[in-house]
């Protein structure tokens, strides 16, 4: 009754938007890429598509072709079975990412986090790229089992390579640190304590020279030198 009294009110108004958005949450397929988008407005899955593209891109350049096809549903709640609210999660058994409305994610960062000190937007995109990196990533690796830290290095790496220059900056000066040389400190303890000064340092890692591609490939291969789980 509501939503009718607002169409017709928008309608006198001239307002034609409010029809189009009611019927925007459908799929919409990324142009050129092997990935689909389930999200509540055109916007925003165009966004998670550019976000996606520039993954794969990225990973193209490297010699590691997306080939399965990827989803990604946008979803107003998505909760950790302890039943803490997430940002995003990839699940590799359906091969789909599922992650919280622009909106949600402002709500689960913390005050405290670096992510604050950067634009919304650009920390979004990030956020996608980050779960399409493990997407592709996981493709790559087959059923090779290499530790979790391992496939972190690589989303997070990728995921703040993906900032503009300026926030990328922010990111960093945020975990001030030289760079580490080898793999030895990205274990799961480091991972766990400080994902995000894990993720700084496995960018700055990743990137020191030019050999990311190499590198990634090694990782995906098994031939990188990971601190082995703690069990
Ligand atoms: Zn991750």
């Amino acid at each position: 009754m509501l939503e009718q009294v607002l169409r017709r009110a928008c309608l006198a108004l001239g307002i034609v938007a409010l029809a189009a958005a009611d019927a925007s949450a459908d799929e919409m397929q990324c142009p050129g890429a092997p990935t689909s988008v389930i999200s509540p407005t055109k916007d925003l899955a165009a966004r998670i598509c550019a976000a996606a593209i520039w993954a794969e891109a990225f990973f193209v350049r490297c010699g590691l072709v997306q080939e399965r096809t990827l989803s990604i549903d946008v979803v107003d709640r998505l909760t950790h079975p302890l039943g803490l609210p997430v940002i995003a999660t990839f699940d590799a058994t359906k091969w789909k990412i599922q992650i919280s409305t622009y909106e949600a994610v402002q709500s689960i960062i913390l005050p405290g986090s670096v992510y604050r000190m950067l634009p919304p937007r650009d920390v979004y995109d990030s956020l996608v790229v980050h779960e399409v990196a493990h997407a592709i990533f996981r493709e790559h690796v087959h059923d090779l089992n290499i530790p979790v830290s391992a496939h972190e290095y690589v989303a997070y790496a990728i995921q703040i390579a993906s900032l503009p220059p300026e926030a990328r900056d922010t990111f960093l000066l945020g975990f001030p640190r030289q760079t580490p040389s080898g793999f030895g400190i990205f274990n799961e303890v480091y991972l766990a304590m400080g994902p995000l000064r894990f993720g700084a340092n496995a960018y700055r890692h990743l990137f020191k020279d030019n050999m990311s591609c190499q590198t990634i490939r090694r990782i995906a291969a098994g031939e990188a030198d990971f601190p082995l789980p703690l069990e």
